[in-house]
């Protein structure tokens, strides 16, 4: 099992001004900022990094809103970080999120949903490898 996970903070929680918040309840959690960088997604970065979503019918929507501001994107390290970091995201629609969770706090909509989690290690390893060079990771 692997250590790591990576986390974006959707343009939504940028907007309006949550990534403060979140990532504090993330070092509360445990979790240590092995990376972190500001970035506007390009049409290309959000349609690639979402691919495995091509199919969906949302997957318009979501590039559109992905592209829609800055987010930050993180590579996060804790033990069991894959399983912590979905639960303290909690469900992809923040109305079945649990209460206390990121999404059930920050969530609007289960496409605006405050906070992106990779679902497995291998997900994780290719993703913090999409952002970050493994020089830009430090604990
Ligand atoms: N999404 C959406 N509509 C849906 C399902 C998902 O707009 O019906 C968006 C939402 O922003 C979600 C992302 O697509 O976080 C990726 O979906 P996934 O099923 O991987 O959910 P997650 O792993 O983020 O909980
Ligand atoms: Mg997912």
């Amino acid at each position: 099992m692997s250590n790591r996970t990576f986390t974006i903070i959707k343009p939504d929680s940028v907007r309006k001004g949550n990534f403060g918040k979140i990532v504090s309840r993330l070092e509360e959690q445990g979790f240590r900022i092995l990376g972190l960088k500001k970035v506007a997604l390009t049409q290309r970065q959000a349609e690639g990094f979402y691919a495995v979503h091509s199919e969906r019918p949302f997957y318009k929507d979501l590039v559109s809103y992905m592209t829609s501001g800055p987010v930050y994107v993180a590579a996060l390290q804790k033990e069991g970080a894959v399983a912590s970091l979905r639960t303290a995201m909690g469900a992809t629609d923040p109305k079945k999120a649990d209460a206390g969770s990121i999404r059930a706090e920050f969530g609007e909509s289960i496409e605006q949903n405050a906070i992106h989690g990779s679902d497995s290690d291998e997900n994780a390893k290719n993703e913090i490898a999409f952002f970050f060079a493994e020089s830009e990771l430090s604990d």
